[in-house]
């Protein structure tokens, strides 16, 4: 079966792209690959291996967050965090947690609607605030009561146990507690360049700059797409449709359109968008890892990576690239501030996190985003995602995939993994798109419990 990818921007990669300032190569954030010691993820390593150029780098976890303005590792270690509050403090988390646990122990929820609730659940009210609480309210623009349980995902196997159990070396869960990644030395854009060129290799096509407005449909489902490409429209004709748009936009350019109802639920989707402000500084390395998490109240920004710990191959050695993350919605002013506006936020941010910066080392900086960075996971967001997702399926060669086509906060391995599924599915069953559904389905189901 010959394929045709269309995608809308100049290079392939989606998020996971790497772009050139001056002399620097950054990810939007570095990308890098999860490895995880379970057997699908062992799967996945061992397909993808060839398209990571030689010699990829194969890295340990290096996360830090930054709490009262010390660092800690992450996942959290409790004994650090409890010799690393104020005694008070500790003694408030102790207590709070088991409050918690023998409120839980006694009385268990029957239903768990929120993050609040789930956090304040599973760690005590002191903990959550502390770790997730604020945090989170600020990356989704919400307050965590008004977020999903739903969003806990696989952090949701943080309860203060596996807190405990790691910091006696026990292991917790391999599918939440990776902690390798594997990494092209020249940036991520190198293993989605890779398989293009092996996709192209075996007479199939990646349209670049080409970007999908119609998709048109008739009893047997999707027969033609149309893209723009150089200003004008072209039409491709099709047995179907695998998608990775975003639902939102996928149900809008279905030509006759789908009923009403899926149109008003996919609607209700919304997706946080995330500016990423790219600071040189004139010194050859900040910190010793690749991100560091923001979790104090007085912060604006979510979070820091400085992609030169990923890889040194990308950055001069006199010099060092960080990349600030601010998350906002696309009708807040900031979406649509001047650069200079946004690099001030950041540049206030990274003035206050305690590792010395001075103005005058900042040599450049370059100001990008991603409109929609993350699904949201708003209360009950799932009775408007499964009509969406059923309506999409219901025409009969139209499958979705992807972060955007699940609305799903996965990375990259499981859409790698979600591709291999979906390549099987296709070569022994066709273009099935309820049958694809329901595996998908399943698929989700797993990531919400964690797994
Ligand atoms: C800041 C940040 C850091 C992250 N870090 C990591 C990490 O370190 N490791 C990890 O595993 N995951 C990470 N992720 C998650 C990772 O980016 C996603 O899981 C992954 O990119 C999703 O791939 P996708 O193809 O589903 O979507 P995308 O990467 O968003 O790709 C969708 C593609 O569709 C194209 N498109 C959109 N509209 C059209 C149209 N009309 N026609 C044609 N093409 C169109 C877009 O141009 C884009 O290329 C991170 C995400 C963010 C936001």
């Amino acid at each position: 079966m010959a394929v045709t990818v269309l995608e809308r921007d100049s290079a392939v990669g989606g998020m996971g792209k790497t772009i050139t300032v001056g002399p620097y190569a950054v990810d939007y954030g570095p990308h890098t690959f999860h490895v995880r010691e379970t057997a699908e993820s062992r799967a996945v390593i061992e397909a993808i291996k060839p398209f990571f150029g030689e010699d990829p780098l194969v890295l340990t976890r290096g996360t830090r967050v930054l709490l009262r303005g010390k660092e800690y590792v992450y996942p959290l270690e409790m004994l650090q965090v409890l010799t690393g509050v104020s005694p008070l403090l500790a003694a408030r988390i102790m207590f709070d947690y088991l409050r918690a646990t023998l409120k839980s122990a006694f009385a268990p929820p029957t239903k768990e609607h929120s993050f609040e609730e789930w956090g304040v659940r599973n760690l005590g009210r002191t903990l959550y605030d502390l770790c997730f609480g604020i945090y989170s309210a600020r990356v989704w623009g919400l307050p965590t009561s008004q977020i999903s349980s739903k969003q806990a995902q696989r952090v949701a196997k943080l309860n203060l146990k596996n807190i405990i159990l790691r910091t006696f070396g026990i292991r917790a869960d391999p599918a939440t507690y990776f902690t390798k990644y594997m990494y092209p030395r020249r940036g991520i854009s190198l293993l989605y360049e890779s398989m293009a060129d092996a996709i192209r290799a075996r007479d199939n096509c990646v349209l670049l700059n080409a970007a999908a407005v119609r998709l048109e449909r008739a009893s047997e489902g999707i027969t033609r797409v149309v893209f723009r490409q150089d200003g004008r429209e072209q039409t491709i004709e099709c047995d179907g449709v695998v998608s990775t748009l975003p639902l939102p936009a996928l149900v809008s350019m279905m030509q006759p359109p789908l009923p009403a109802s899926v149109s008003a639920h996919a609607a209700r989707l919304r997706y946080r968008s995330l500016k990423l402000i790219y600071i040189a500084l004139k010194r050859p390395r900040l910190t010793d890892y690749h991100w560091v998490y923001l979790l104090d109240e007085q912060f604006t920004v979510n979070r820091m990576s400085e992609q030169k710990n990923v890889s040194a191959d990308m950055i001069p050695s006199d010099r060092t690239m960080l990349c600030i993350e601010l998350s906002c919605w696309r009708d807040d002013p900031i979406w649509c501030a001047a650069d200079e506006d946004v690099y001030r936020i950041a540049l206030k941010d990274l003035l206050q996190m305690g590792y010395g910066v001075a103005e005058d080392e900042v040599e450049d900086y370059y100001v990008t985003a991603i409109p929609t960075a993350y699904p949201v996971y708003e209360l009950n967001f799932e009775d408007h995602l499964i009509p969406v997702l059923a309506g999409v399926h219901s025409v009969p060669n139209l499958l979705t995939l992807g972060r955007h086509g699940l609305f799903l906060n996965n990375s990259m391995d499981d859409n790698v993994l979600l591709g291999m599924k979906v390549a099987d599915h296709i070569a022994d069953n066709g273009l099935v798109s309820a049958a694809w559904l329901e595996q998908m389905l399943a698929f989700m189901n797993l990531r919400f419990q964690g797994k």
